[in-house]
């Protein structure tokens, strides 16, 4: 990229899935060597890694998500279709029950790529991996940071490689990226350094994944994409059934609030039988198992603030390590997507250096997502938090949406802007959304919903 300035000698990521991979994309920009290292193998192959234990379940790429990724590396969506993934249009392909409705559909312009995580991670992984000036390595485990005698500047990591039986040893660098994901140490590390670890704010919200494939009989979605079912406060569980690659479906059923789905097989369809539609149950109920269900537990939402601590230069924090969300809304990679994009922006326009500024551009970055997410949690009244009045204005007004999206497409599409980070929750307000809303509730489309959804959506056809 002929705007970026020369940044410095090395960039050390910690943590080589997908923010990390992403930094040290945006890094090699201006670095004259970026190492990213990781404790887990690194494979060429689309394979499922101990190092992301969240990569066996469904992984939404929202919209915006979809577009930064083109954006940073050209053509990568039709790398993920040369893989497998099949694609369509995030509305028209997509059936999407949120709130308790079935939102009416048209062809919105936004892509829905749908790959499992292995093969997201995979297809960045490679194309980092072709950069000249990144290392990737594998099985080296990051211990801490190293600092300069005043102990103001990071100037390095301190790793162990397992290959071979060393010592740990300092990785030099000018600048230091921890990307380790929700686990990650860094507030202990700083904590050994003297440094005031982050405030953490927690939502609590006892997220229970479970997942199994399947192979469909075909045709069984009618050439869907994907069925999602949201969960609502009357009923706390939610599902997803998204078509991937290799002709195998997904099923990922959750329950919030500790709510776990079964993994015995009956059990497991049972509970896909409780969405408030029976489409999902019915369509897994014949088809071929590939996979034994697996959970994951998801105990709270995280967001720390590092823009707030009084971080040492050198150092940054990226993806979950900084902002770990409720996974049901599909945000965290499209998060570290763009936290990618503010750190190009900081390395192409004449790095300062400053990296406490950079830092809170990245935590920025997360912050829409962060509202939306634990404002949607925060509408269940066993989530604890504190509740503004604005707060349970703007539910109602969404919940209001989600209704109109029932009738009207186009409230759909808007609605869907937003969900996918494309647009601001504002955009809600534009009037061209609010005269629909208003003609829905004359014509008594949009009553908010709490009873069961009418199976099969409404294709209001293309506009
Ligand atoms: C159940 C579940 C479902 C999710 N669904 C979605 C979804 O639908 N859509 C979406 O966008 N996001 C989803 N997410 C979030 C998504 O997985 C992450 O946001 C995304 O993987 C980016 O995270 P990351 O790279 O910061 O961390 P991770 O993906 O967790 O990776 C951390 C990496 O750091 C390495 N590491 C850890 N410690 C060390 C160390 N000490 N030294 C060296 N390496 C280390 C690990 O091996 C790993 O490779 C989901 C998360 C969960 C838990």
């Amino acid at each position: 990229m002929n705007t970026t300035a020369h940044a410095g000698g090395r960039a050390v990521v910690l943590g080589g899935s997908i923010a990390g991979l992403l930094v040290a994309h945006v890094l090699a920009d201006a670095f004259d060597e970026v190492v990213v290292v990781d404790r887990d193998e690194l494979p060429d192959a689309a394979v499922p890694r101990r190092g992301v234990p969240q990569d066996r379940h469904i992984h939404a790429l929202l919209a915006r998500g979809q577009q930064v990724l083109e954006e940073l590396f050209p053509g990568f969506t039709a790398g993920l279709v040369a893989a497998g993934a099949p694609t369509g249009d995030l509305l028209a392909d997509v059936r999407t029950c949120i709130g308790g409705h079935l939102f009416a559909r048209r062809t919105s312009g936004l892509t829905a790529v749908s790959a499992s995580r292995p093969l997201l991670e995979a297809e960045i992984r490679k194309r980092v991996r072709e950069r000249p000036g990144v290392r990737l390595v594998a099985r080296c485990d990051a211990l801490g940071l190293a600092v300069t005698p005043d102990g103001r500047r990071v100037c390095g990591a301190r790793i162990l490689r397992a290959t071979d039986g060393s010592a740990g040893q300092v990785l030099d660098a000018d600048l230091v990226v921890d990307a380790t994901g929700r686990g990650s140490r860094m507030p202990r590390w700083l904590a050994d350094l003297g440094v005031e670890p982050p405030e953490a704010e927690q939502v609590r919200i006892g997220v229970r994944y479970a997942t199994r494939s399947f192979r469909l009989a075909r045709g069984r979605l009618e050439g869907d994409l994907a069925v999602l079912h949201g969960p609502t406060p009357a009923r706390p569980r939610g599902g997803a059934l998204a078509a991937v690659e290799g002709d195998r479906h997904v099923l990922t059923l959750f329950g919030m609030l500790d709510d776990a789905p079964p993994l015995d097989p009956d059990g497991f369809i049972a509970f896909a039988g409780t969405l408030g539609s029976p489409e999902i149950a019915r369509a897994v109920r014949d088809a071929e198992p590939l996979s034994d269900p697996v959970a994951h537990h998801f105990p709270y939402a995280v967001r720390r603030r590092y823009e707030r601590a009084g971080l040492p230069d050198g150092l940054v924090v990226v993806g979950d390590a900084s902002c770990s969300f409720n996974p049901v809304y599909g945000q965290g990679i499209t998060v570290a997507a763009l936290q990618a994009l503010v750190v190009r922006r900081a390395v192409c326009s004449g790095w300062s250096g400053r990296t406490r500024r950079l830092q809170r551009g990245i935590s920025a970055a997360a912050h829409p997502a962060w509202n939306l997410a634990t404002g949607a949690d925060l509408a269940f009244p066993e989530v604890g938090g504190r509740r503004t009045a604005a707060m349970r204005v703007a539910g109602r007004f969404v919940a209001r949406v989600q209704a109109g999206a029932a009738g009207d497409p186009a409230v759909a599409a808007a609605f869907v802007r937003v969900t996918g980070l494309v647009e601001p929750p504002t955009a809600l307000l534009r009037p061209g959304v609010v005269v629909r809303l208003a003609a829905g509730w004359r014509r008594g489309t949009s009553a908010v919903r709490t009873g069961p959804v009418a199976v099969g959506g409404t294709r209001a056809g293309s506009s």
